[in-house]
């Protein structure tokens, strides 16, 4: 695998799983695991230790990591969930593409 078609700061829609249909923004990267966190998508609940800077301890939510092939990029151009192509611009840079609309993402 070349890595991944998504990267922080994409907005992404869970196309499986129990957040399924919902959108948010990518906080996160994890490409070693393709796998993503997704701003308020796969939230966690987690017991915490008491510690210094929260002495009380206690139930923290928070977005635990989904795999990167149960979300799809919306394309801040047309805004559908579209599958990701590529091309390559005159000067050699590589670019993502929109398979929907065939607009440049980056
Ligand atoms: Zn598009």
């Amino acid at each position: 695998m070349a890595g991944m078609n998504v990267k922080k700061g994409d907005r992404v829609k869970v196309i499986a799983g129990k957040d399924k249909g919902k959108e948010g923004e990518i906080i996160r990267a994890l490409p070693k695991k393709g796998r993503v966190v997704v701003e308020k998508v796969n939230i966690v609940k987690k017991a915490m230790r008491p510690t210094q800077a929260n002495p009380q301890g206690g139930i923290m939510s928070m977005e635990a990591p989904l795999n990167v092939s149960n979300v799809m990029l919306v394309c801040p151009q047309c805004k559908a969930a579209t599958r990701v192509g590529h091309r390559f611009k005159e000067d050699g840079t590589k670019v993502r593409v929109c398979k929907k609309c065939g607009k440049d993402i980056d």
